[in-house]
């Protein structure tokens, strides 16, 4: 069982550094988009909900009698390579915003489905519970984001049109 509980303690330390990840993801993001104030509300309360998932992460890794390290490379990776794909693409920010967020949003619903299923063969039921909790946050964002693509694409696509017949003149 040694492993086993080695193993989940090993993906609470990568959901933590996730959360990290996210934490500065959702910062940098919400300061670029006063455009878009319904987007940047949804963004600011996952911030809060972001911060509270970090500390009940920590939680049960010090009650599995553990501790987390700081930064892990497996979430810093992601975001790099979606920052580069960002990048090549200026000025449509807020698009490759909405577009990065719900892919992170899908890795950590599945970083949770994970350490659930793993907490509940390790028989950690206070973790399998805490992932289930989390897992719901992460789905409900994703799913605000999804329902919001079209709406924040054509809100990107009409401001573009406007400022560019503007510029002409
Ligand atoms: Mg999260
Ligand atoms: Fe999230």
């Amino acid at each position: 069982m040694a492993d086993m509980d080695e193993r989940l303690n090993q993906w609470l330390r990568d959901a933590h550094a996730m959360e990290l990840q996210a934490e500065q993801m959702l910062d940098a993001q919400a300061h670029r988009i006063e455009n878009y104030p319904e987007l940047s509300a949804r963004i600011e309360q996952h911030i809060i909900e972001t911060r509270s998932q970090k500390q009940r992460l920590e939680s049960c890794i010090e009650r599995r009698g553990t501790t987390w390290s700081g930064m892990k490379d497996f979430a810093g990776q992601f975001t790099a390579v979606m920052q580069t794909v960002g990048g090549m693409f200026a000025g449509d920010e807020v698009v490759k915003g909405v577009l990065v967020s719900y892919a992170f949003e899908h890795l950590e619903i599945a970083s949770y489905r994970i350490l659930q299923a793993g907490a509940e063969a390790a028989g950690d039921v206070e973790t399998a519970r805490v992932c289930e909790e989390i897992c719901r946050e992460e789905e409900a964002m994703a799913a605000w984001i999804e329902e919001h693509i079209p709406q924040v694409t054509q809100a990107y696509l009409m401001r573009d049109a406007t400022e560019s017949e503007a510029a002409k003149r």
